[in-house]
């Protein structure tokens, strides 16, 4: 998962309409560990449109609806197919409950809310059947990633607390102290979990902490656990997969801005929370929105069978890179003949490739390591959990559970790839493909995060990429540009309004918001048109199964009703990660900036000397790109000396290189004004670029 910059929408009125791909003034968001707070006024003004101004004969306004019936009638139909008789899953996600306070919203030190399940309960609660507006087995799941609290896993040896953020703690009871497995998102939601075991278990110290992969909710927490000092003095372990800072700090830097946009619409955390808003993460209830910490292993896992004791406890990993994340591990518990699977098996269909947009992942090898995990340690595991969701018990129901989640990725996997060798492209396979029922009724294989539909795409996109083989793709007009020419084919605006609205009414709301995206690409100004595709968005996501689908649905609603949002107040990236980032990386970072057509016929040569870090870099600006090397140039313009702290400020926006030079924090050799002039060819990325407009 990602994050994106801390938001507030407050008036609701006037938000900046920014073209798409016009990027201006104001601070890279790196994406990378910033913050977002849910706070979105459901701005229902009426702004009713009919006849006139385009859309002939229709009515339409710019309120959030209820489900009309062809929603009802779909919702209804998932009601009478999923077997919602199987309630097994609800006694796990009990079992071994030993507390849980009877509210839970958690602040930071400046008592902004960073999570809060208050706001869910008013209106999600297990006697509460599944509203209209909400397909069931999504309600399903939001009933049962409700159940909070600290839970017993293992007795007397293994702990987990649930519901505190987006993902799960585990604690491992060892000789002397804990043993966390992921450490949540936020320093305050681990706080607040440590806590709890502590009050309920008895005190005990953090002997070690073990990050299972490199995503954000499983290690930014644990500065709200440990300190730096405890790690540096040998008290406490940090250990952690091959190449997990690396990782960690990389995934979102180079295309964060844009995976941070998309990730608004991917996470809904500006949805209000009702029935007609966000109602599950899919992984989990939603992210909390402290700012992530980061502290560096202090022991790295390699290989698979490689085994470490911690505290008396005996702990055997099982590498699983390039699954779920780039770098990631299980763990084996001998002793307790317990299989943690950090996210490789959770109680949902996982994601091919994300909808904030991330690099696709291979199905095939996901499917590989958890045969791997079945033969290798099935015989000996009485007890799986993981990083999300609520565990399992029982040799048997354990061993089905992993054969179903291996031949869920298995069987998208062989099928996307047979029907693509059949000469299918990514569309046709998503809407031919279906499972098994043996997998497809299987609740832990649901798309609840991940969606049949998008993964077979992400399956063909890895082995053929964007480009579907007609030759009519190949040079295709961009949106705006053939949305003109499709309409005025259709016969104009009004005539596509009074025909779209046809199949409005029929309940035809993936075609409708095909055609009525034709007619707002066309005419961003036509209130009818984006009326009607958002009431066709809204619809979708009352119908969709998948949290992240639903979120994206209403988001892209919402912002068609009410313009984007504009940031209120864009929170700085994590300053461990930033810290976490070496030098090359930031360049790299620096050359996407990089304004080609600005830097067209310029030559500027660069060096850089990490006075720290012991390191010197030279930096060229030629033909338009800007190229790094080690070591310093022999001849340059200009020579900057400074501490990698001091750069870490200058990404963070604390301070201007302009503003550092002035105030000796960097010193300059040579030409002043070369420096001036390759700070002025980068360009800043605004986040709030058009999505579902122009
Ligand atoms: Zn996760």
């Amino acid at each position: 998962m990602s994050r994106h910059p801390n938001l507030q929408d407050e008036s609701g009125e006037n938000r900046a309409r920014l073209p798409r791909r016009k990027v201006l003034g104001g601070l890279a968001a790196a994406g990378v560990a910033s913050t977002l707070v849910a706070a979105c006024n459901d701005k229902t003004g009426g702004n009713a449109s009919s006849g006139g101004g385009g859309g002939g004969q229709i009515t339409t306004d710019n309120t959030v609806k209820g489900a009309t019936e062809a929603t009802k009638a779909a919702n209804k139909k998932v009601m009478d197919s999923l077997p919602f008789n199987e309630r097994s899953d609800f006694e796990d996600a009990r079992r071994g409950m030993i507390a849980r306070p009877d509210t839970l919203t958690i602040k930071d030190a400046n008592g902004n809310v960073v999570w809060d399940l208050e706001e869910y309960k008013k209106y999600i609660a297990d006697d509460k059947p599944a509203p209209d507006t909400v397909n069931p087995s999504l309600w399903r799941n939001a009933q049962l990633c409700m159940e909070y609290g600290l839970f017993e896993v293992v007795p007397d040896k293994i702990y987990q607390v649930r519901g505190y953020d987006l993902s799960n703690i585990t604690f491992i009871k060892g000789d002397t102290g804990w043993i966390a497995y992921d450490t949540l998102i936020s320093p305050e939601t681990a706080k607040a979990a440590l806590d709890l075991v502590n009050d309920k278990l008895g005190h005990r110290p953090i002997v070690a902490v073990i990050h299972s992969h490199s995503h954000v909710d499983h290690y930014g927490g644990v500065r709200g656990i440990i300190n730096q000092a405890d790690v540096d003095s040998g008290k406490v372990k940090v250990v952690a997969p091959q190449s997990f800072v690396e990782d960690a700090v990389s995934e979102n830097v180079i295309a964060g801005n844009a995976m941070s946009r998309r990730a608004v619409y991917m996470y809904g955390a500006l949805l209000p929370r009702n029935a007609q808003g966000g109602v599950n993460g899919g992984l989990g209830m939603t992210v909390s929105t402290g700012v992530p910490s980061l502290i560096i292993p202090t022991d790295i896992i390699t290989t698979t069978g490689q085994k470490m004791t911690i505290d008396g406890v005996d702990m055997e990993f099982q590498m699983t890179p390039g699954t779920e994340a780039p770098t990631e591990m299980n763990t084996f518990f001998p002793q307790f003949k317990a299989m943690w699977m950090a996210e490789n098996t959770t109680n949902t269909m996982h994601n091919l490739l994300t909808l904030r947009g991330a690099q696709v992942r291979d199905a095939r090898i996901w499917a590989k390591f958890l045969d791997d995990t079945i033969r290798v340690y099935g015989p000996n595991t009485e007890v799986k959990f993981q990083s999300h969701h609520w565990p399992m018990w029982g040799n048997d129901k354990i061993i089905d559970y992993w054969k179903r989640q291996r031949d869920m990725y298995k069987y998208m996997h062989d099928q996307s790839v047979r029907l693509m060798n059949e000469g299918l492209v990514g569309s046709e396979i998503a809407e031919e493909m279906q499972f098994p029922p043996e997998l497809n009724n299987f609740w832990p294989d649901r798309g609840y995060y991940g969606t049949l539909k998008h993964n077979t795409r992400a399956v063909y996109q890895r082995y053929m990429g964007w480009y579907d083989g007609n030759p009519s793709d190949l040079d295709d007009l961009p949106p705006q540009a053939a949305a003109k020419k499709y309409v005025e084919y259709m016969g104009g605006e009004d005539a596509v309004l009074e025909k779209a609205k046809k199949d409005f009414d029929d309940g035809n709301y993936r075609w409708t918001a095909m055609v009525l995206k034709q007619v707002v690409f066309a005419n961003p100004d036509s209130v009818n048109g984006k009326n009607l595709l958002a009431d066709s968005y809204e619809q979708m996501g009352y119908q969709a199964e998948s949290g992240p689908w639903r979120s994206v649905y209403l988001q892209g609603a919402y912002e068609l009703r009410n313009g984007v949002p504009t940031a209120g107040g864009t929170d700085t990236a994590s300053p461990d990660t930033i810290d976490a980032m070496p030098p090359e990386m930031m360049f790299d970072y620096l050359a996407v900036r990089l304004n080609g057509p600005k830097a067209a016929g310029k030559k500027i040569a660069l060096n850089v000397d990490f006075t720290d870090l012991k390191k010197q870099y030279g930096l060229t600006v030629e033909n338009g790109v800007l190229n790094y090397s080690d070591g310093l140039l022999p001849q340059s313009d200009a020579t900057l000396k400074l501490t990698k702290a001091t750069m870490n400020d200058i990404q963070l926006g604390k301070v201007k290189l302009a503003d550092a030079i002035s105030a000796n924090n960097v010193a300059l050799e040579g030409n002043r004004q070369s420096v001036d002039d390759f700070v002025g060819l980068l360009d800043t990325f605004n986040l709030w670029f058009n999505i579902v407009t122009p």
